[in-house]
């Protein structure tokens, strides 16, 4: 803690330092300290219900007006072609035609817009060419798209506070009839070879300092794919100083590759007609930027109405660099994983490496962070807390106790999972509330969530602690004990595997599974992970990890607030 908040104040000194700096410096441009700051939106189809919000005076972006505000250079995709001319193009399910009204409100909050994706060209060369007179005559800069093959593929660029930024754009997605060609207005289409000679002309001919390409590719999934990452690295290793994406409609996942940074898609910004939580989620990017590249960022996280309109959400989601050191000071996200627990997570049978909903969770988190993520496996709850709380490790799972409240601090629950009794078929016993008695013994798993609930509210019976949770079964046979409590599912399984066994119907307990970092590490932390993990069930990535894992019994945790 003594090291981060050092880290903090040396960060809000070089600031202070940075800024007289720039100030002493403004008049040479190409001061070493000097700084730029660029907003990076998501997908905008400015036609349906945006339109006529507009039509009605409504300006899209007002909710995030401060934060353009506060941008030197904003830019975003715009995910329709605005124009009056045109004929949709026949065949295409979804076209998106916008009206030049919404020029006002591109020409306030833009300097550029990128054109590279797939409805651009929704009304054919006409509207397209039209859109591109209407963008110039109201002094909005384009990227990803030209009135021929050779404007497409040259950068938009700005010069701020001496910084030369160049901004490129691709598209991958079909149809490939929007592409530009020697004669003829479309955009730039990702050919990997051709992408390398636009970054490497970007940096030499149009001497950039900066070079950022933004894509439009990848599925309609909550991760990337090989082919975006493959595409991404390549961008990076020709020169590029970070990878921004869109079109998958959703947020994806985040990389850093060569310590640049690869945000595979920042999802929808302004775009109605979507009913899953996931669609009208997006990431308002706001990238530091010096001579030597991406120097710091922050994501804001848009939620967009049902009539496609975002506004900054309560909880945002802000993390840039002094995050990644806050969850990572080893510069890896070291994740608790306890494997005692089979409905979080176990060790996979072949490969011994550990597999579940939390090991998707944490390198979730870790992508997220742009950072590596290793798995530091335990046998039982308790010494996962043990390690959490001196932080031997920088995240774990575990079920929410107040016990363990004094060195964790908890996210709300991700699943719920009951806790039951497994008693021998011939026992008298037949209801939970007849299980308190002193003539019984419980055998739980030493340190468990079972162990801490029994322990507070057991009064007659006894508790006996077997070492791990996978073995209370097997010492409540051998030991010929009452009962043995723990996971349900686990139980039902133990019940199948040995014969004379039954479960007591119901649950004793319902133990709500959360996630959990050091407090040590601060309240920004606390509230990062929070928000990731309320993010991981609305967004279905919980939902589909039990799935994923055939984890029957477990139930996604209700949203919390
Ligand atoms: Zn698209």
């Amino acid at each position: 803690m003594n090291f981060l908040r050092s880290f903090m104040w040396l960060r809000l000194l070089f600031l202070c330092w940075l800024s007289l700096s720039t100030f002493a410096s403004s008049a040479q441009p190409a001061s070493k300290f000097s700084t730029v700051s660029l907003l990076v939106v998501g997908d905008m189809m400015l036609a349906g219900a945006p339109g006529r919000a507009m039509q009605k005076g409504i300006d899209p972006f007002a909710g995030f007006a401060k934060l353009f505000k506060a941008s030197d250079i904003r830019i975003g995709n715009l995910e329709c072609v605005v124009a009056t001319k045109g004929s949709q193009e026949p065949d295409k399910p979804n076209t998106f035609r916008a009206h030049p009204y919404s020029l006002k409100y591109l020409r306030k909050y833009f300097d550029a817009v990128g054109l590279a994706n797939n409805h651009s060209g929704d009304f054919g060369p006409q509207a397209f060419s039209e859109m591109l007179g209407l963008l110039k005559k109201n002094g909005i800069a384009y990227y990803g798209a030209g009135h021929n093959l050779k404007e497409a593929h040259t950068p938009v660029l700005f010069e701020r506070n001496g910084i030369r930024i160049a901004i490129l754009g691709y598209d991958e997605f079909q149809p490939r009839n929007f592409e530009a060609d020697h004669d003829r207005v479309g955009v730039a289409w990702s050919e990997d070879e051709q992408v390398v000679r636009d970054i490497q002309a970007a940096r030499k001919e149009w001497r950039a300092d900066i070079v950022i390409p933004v894509m439009h590719w990848g599925w309609e999934e909550p991760v990337a794919n090989a082919r975006q990452r493959q595409l991404a690295r390549l961008m990076i290793d020709a020169g590029a100083d970070a990878v921004i994406g869109g079109h998958p409609h959703q947020v994806q996942d985040t990389e850093r590759y060569k310590n640049k940074p690869i945000f595979y898609s920042l999802g929808n910004f302004v775009f109605d007609g979507f009913s899953l939580p996931e669609n009208n989620l997006g990431w308002a990017l706001r990238m530091e930027l010096d001579k030597s590249g991406v120097r710091n960022w922050q994501v804001h996280t848009a939620a967009i109405s049902s009539k496609g309109i975002p506004s900054p959400t309560k909880q945002v989601l802000q993390f840039d660099n002094t995050m990644i050191q806050s969850f990572a000071p080893t510069g890896k996200l070291r994740a608790g994983i306890n494997v005692g627990n089979p409905i979080l997570a176990k060790l996979d049978a072949v490969t011994q490496k550990p597999v579940g909903v939390s090991v998707d969770l944490a390198t979730e988190l870790a992508k997220r962070l742009g950072v590596p993520v290793e798995y530091v496996v335990f046998d039982a709850a308790g010494k996962s807390v043990e390690a959490l709380s001196t932080e031997k490790v920088d995240i774990g799972f575990f079920a929410v106790d107040p016990m363990r409240a004094d060195a964790i601090a908890f996210t709300a629950p991700y699943v719920l999972i009951e806790g039951s009794y497994l008693v021998h078929k011939n026992s008298p016993l037949q209801h939970n509330e007849e299980v308190d008695r002193s003539e019984h013994s419980i055998v739980v798993g030493k340190g468990s969530a079972y162990d801490l609930f029994l322990t507070r509210e057991i009064k007659q019976a006894k508790l006996v602690r077997s070492p791990t949770s996978p073995t209370v079964v097997d010492m409540f046979v051998a030991e010929k004990h009452d009962v043995a409590a723990g996971v349900k599912q686990q139980l039902e399984l133990d019940a199948k595997r040995l014969p004379d066994l039954r479960l007591l119907p119901g649950s004793f307990m319902v133990i709500s599974q959360a996630m959990g970092v050091p407090k040590k590490r601060g309240t920004d932390s606390e509230r990062f992970l929070r928000i990731f993990v309320e993010d991981m069930k609305a967004s279905g990535f919980v939902q589909q990890a039990l799935e994923r894992h055939k984890i029957e019994g477990a139930s996604i945790a209700p949203p919390s607030r």
